[in-house]
């Protein structure tokens, strides 16, 4: 009994031994010191020149001044001839979507006859995309008929099995009957469909409850289907969920803590977005003075998507190419509502609707061209963005205790906002992806 005592004793010693000996951030890591030219720390104080970063394990440590003494060990990145900046957020991305891209063979095709090993290949590459362009995190909104991909796809980025940016995942989305793809084939075939269809609250609570079930980081609704251009040339969509609907999903959602994003064009159903409660609105390609106000009132994210609705126009004078023609017109209008209004604007891209080759930066020009600074367009795609995923100092900053996710250009941002198109360096919780700065 005595020495079984004992041994145990000593056993537990030995354990104490080595989680010392593995320990904690913030006391064995060695520091690295990342030298910033200028650095925009992504709250929207203006840029400070000389600045250095201390990064230890995945976290940020300090940022101080160039004269600031660096540790004896301390490894340092040089990237004084760079502007640095925190790793950004794309708040509406599709990394199991191709389905816009024709030489994957359109969207149809993406779901008839992709199947899910290479929905994950594609998807996996569309990650690395992401993070070699400076996008540490994604919120993706939904998996296109790829269940809940993105779940595992972000264990498989956490785990350290593929690189990626961090994800925040909306699983499989939620429309209704009517209301999504697949569609227009013959009746009596039973198609897949890109989301999951319910109809009436209690389908709708159950839908949220499974996917959440199921690791879902944020709900996805469809408040908007289809839409046309009337004989007036008004831009009309049509609605899909109920208030009552999407009231379900969003009681549901929230009692997990958890928030809803809704897809929501415009008219009946981005109206029914607001009064059900969603806590964003996609797209929102056409907002009405009064729907601005109940944002602004509610607290709403307004996440646009403008440049998907500037390339692939239809003919002009073909019914799809009036309908592509007003959503572009539309949008526009109401991204500078929105910004007269000071509402919470994120920067989102609807990356997968684009092919994953395009530059996702892209966005910032189309922000920055409609009225928006370049500095109000960087923390739309950092802190803004961080705090909408109530991660408020913990990424979208480069400040103390925030991970360290780190992307860096030639150029000032502020001058030239398309410099942001050219990332040349990445860092993402303390790991160094890519220098192209190396001297
Ligand atoms: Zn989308």
């Amino acid at each position: 009994m005595k020495t079984k005592m004992v041994m145990a004793i000593a056993l537990l010693a030995l354990v104490a031994a080595t989680i010392r000996a593995q320990a904690p951030a913030g006391t064995t890591e060695h520091v690295t010191v990342i030298r910033a030219g200028a650095l925009i720390d992504g709250t929207g104080a203006g840029p400070r020149k000389n600045q250095l970063i201390f990064v230890r394990g995945n976290r940020i440590e300090k940022v101080a001044d160039a004269s600031a003494p660096i540790p004896p060990d301390g490894a340092v990145i040089d990237l004084s001839s760079a502007t640095v900046l925190p790793g950004l957020i794309d708040s509406h991305t599709h990394i199991f979507l191709w389905g816009e891209d024709p030489a994957k063979g359109g969207y149809d095709e993406n779901i008839l006859k992709a199947g899910i090993a290479l929905r994950a290949a594609r998807a996996t590459f569309a990650c690395r995309r992401a993070l070699e362009q400076g996008f540490t995190t994604l919120r993706d909104l939904e998996t296109e008929g790829a269940g809940y991909g993105d779940i595992e796809i972000k264990q498989a980025i956490e785990e350290g099995t593929i690189p990626g940016p961090r994800i925040f995942g909306a699983t499989r989305a939620i429309s209704t009957t009517g209301g999504y793809n697949l569609e227009g084939y013959a009746p009596e075939l039973e198609m897949p469909k890109g989301a999951q269809l319910v109809d009436g609250p209690v389908e709708a609570r159950k839908a949220a409850r499974q996917q959440l079930e199921h690791g879902a980081d944020w709900i996805k609704v469809y408040m908007t289907h289809r839409s046309w251009v009337d004989k007036e040339g008004k831009l009309v969509s049509q609605p899909t969920l109920t208030v009552e609907e999407l009231k379900a999903v969003v009681d549901e959602t929230h009692g997990w803590g958890k928030k809803v994003a809704c897809h929501a064009y415009n008219g009946i159903g981005l109206q029914r977005a607001l009064d059900g409660g969603c806590d964003s609105i996609e797209h929102g390609l056409e907002i009405t003075d009064a729907q601005i106000a109940q944002m602004a009132r509610q607290g709403t994210w307004y996440c646009p998507t403008i440049s998907p609705y500037y390339g692939d126009w239809a003919p002009a004078d073909t019914p799809g190419g009036k309908r592509d023609r007003a959503r572009a017109a539309v949008h526009e209008v109401s991204f500078k509502k929105a910004l007269n209004a000071h509402l919470k604007i994120v920067f989102g891209t609807d990356m997968g609707g684009m092919p994953w080759t395009e530059s996702i930066a892209q966005e910032f020009k189309r922000m920055v061209g409609l009225g928006m600074t370049p500095m109000d367009a960087i923390e739309s795609a950092t802190s803004r963005a961080a705090d909408m995923l109530d991660m408020r100092g913990e990424i979208g900053v480069v400040a103390p205790g925030a991970f360290a996710d780190i992307a860096a250009v030639t150029g000032d941002p502020l001058k030239d906002v398309s410099v942001l198109e050219h990332v040349r360096f990445v860092m993402k919780d303390g790991a160094v992806f890519k220098n192209e700065l190396a001297k």
